[in-house]
């Protein structure tokens, strides 16, 4: 597990992405800050990004991916969590829908890889629904059997890149309690959406999905029918590292910006750093940061060895997206009346923090998944 000490070539490749991002990334990120992203724009932002290997750095060569080991592909990404979540979350979907393609028959595969792996497309993985959250295995949306289609009628809720999507991977009803993913291409099946405004993060867009006598090819099965509830918790596996990402990025900053703070900032004749409940602060929250990517890389690092990491992944994930609201609650504390000002980044990183525990699964839900798997002893019920 060699991701302390990066190689000589993940060092060049982080820092050079780094110096992008700084360049090109961040100055769009602050021009959009709390506003949302027009698709366009998304669109070379992700172009921009594609260069630098995300969203396809670990996927094989033969499919047009880099080949990299998940540990590098998850030192690139944590740049830009660190940099901008909103457009992290974006990518981060998209590297979901990368890795689910180049799974499927070339009828597919070949058709929608390339676009994603440019950064020229965006998808989205529709799950939850109004009255469906953390029970996937509830899922109303229904799939009626027509020939070789199958005619789509539902509501979505919650689907990241949702208004960006121009194909989604759904969870429907293709049966009595029999679950299935379909892929649905806006253009050719069509769909509707709405973008949900939040509290932060909404620089991306959050949105429903209504399918309304949507008529999808049966080729459009993606993995085999019945096998949704299986393949959602293989996804999660690799899923939720990745969103304890988002957090770690957003628990960097915030500690960069505190430490500087702490420096500057002049209070009983010396910098607020020289008082000890600051520095105390200051050192829990570069703990708390360490702890939670350690974590994160350990259940990259497993992937890596071809491991199963469900646990990992899910201890990474709650452990990871609570703490990051701890500590940049922390961070607007430590910067007093200038922390709630909109001057100001770390309230917007307090807002942002507060998100992340939910999607993925909750952090309740982490927490049962881990202790079922601990104990042999579900509690959800
Ligand atoms: C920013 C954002 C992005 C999202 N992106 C997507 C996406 O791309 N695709 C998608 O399909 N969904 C997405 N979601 C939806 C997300 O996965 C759900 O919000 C989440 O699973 C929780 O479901 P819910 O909101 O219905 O809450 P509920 O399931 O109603 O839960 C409400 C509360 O009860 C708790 N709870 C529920 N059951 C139990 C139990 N058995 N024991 C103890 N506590 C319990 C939960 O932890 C939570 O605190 C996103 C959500 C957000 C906020």
């Amino acid at each position: 597990m060699n991701f302390q000490s990066p190689t000589e070539d993940q060092r060049l490749a982080v820092e050079s992405f780094r110096k992008f991002l700084e360049a090109e990334i961040r100055p769009v990120a602050r021009q959009y800050r709390d506003r949302h992203i027009p698709k366009e724009k998304m669109r070379e932002i992700t172009q921009a990004i594609a260069e630098f290997g995300l969203p396809g750095a670990s996927l094989p060569e033969k499919f047009g991916g880099m080949g990299l080991s998940y540990v590098t592909e998850a030192m690139l990404f944590e740049e830009l969590c660190t940099v901008s979540v909103d457009i992290a979350l974006c990518v981060m979907i998209n590297k979901g829908f990368a890795l689910v393609l180049s799974e499927q028959a070339p009828a597919i595969r070949d058709r929608y890889l390339p676009d994603f792996l440019a950064g020229r497309a965006f998808g989205g993985f529709c799950i939850s629904e109004p009255d469906v959250g953390s029970n996937v295995a509830d899922i109303k949306t229904q799939a009626r059997r027509d020939g070789d289609h199958f005619v789509i009628n539902g509501e979505k809720t919650w689907i990241t890149n949702g208004d960006y999507s121009d194909i989604l991977i759904a969870t429907v009803l293709t049966g009595p309690n029999e679950l299935s993913h379909v892929l649905v291409d806006r253009k050719e099946h069509g769909y509707e959406s709405r973008n949900i405004e939040k509290i932060a993060l909404n620089s991306q867009s959050t949105a429903q999905i209504f399918f309304s006598d949507t008529r999808v090819p049966v080729s459009n099965v993606v993995w085999e029918q019945g096998a949704a509830l299986k393949n959602t918790l293989r996804l999660f596996e690799k899923a939720r590292a990745n969103v304890g990402m988002l957090s770690v990025g957003l628990m960097r900053a915030s500690l960069q910006e505190s430490i500087a703070y702490a420096q500057e900032r002049r209070q009983f004749g010396k910098p607020i750093a020289g008082h000890q409940l600051i520095a105390e602060k200051i050192a829990e929250m570069a703990t708390l940061v360490d702890a939670a990517r350690l974590m994160c890389f350990r259940a990259f690092a497993m992937m890596d060895a071809g491991v199963r990491c469900d646990v990992q992944s899910s201890m990474a994930k709650w452990y990871a997206t609570e703490m990051a609201v701890k500590v940049c609650r922390d961070a607007v504390q430590l910067h007093g009346g200038n922390g709630v000002t909109k001057e100001f980044n770390v309230e917007r990183y307090a807002r942002e923090a507060i998100v992340i525990p939910v999607p993925d699964g909750t952090t309740e839900i982490q927490k049962l998944m881990i202790s079922r798997a601990l104990t042999g002893i579900g509690a959800f019920a």
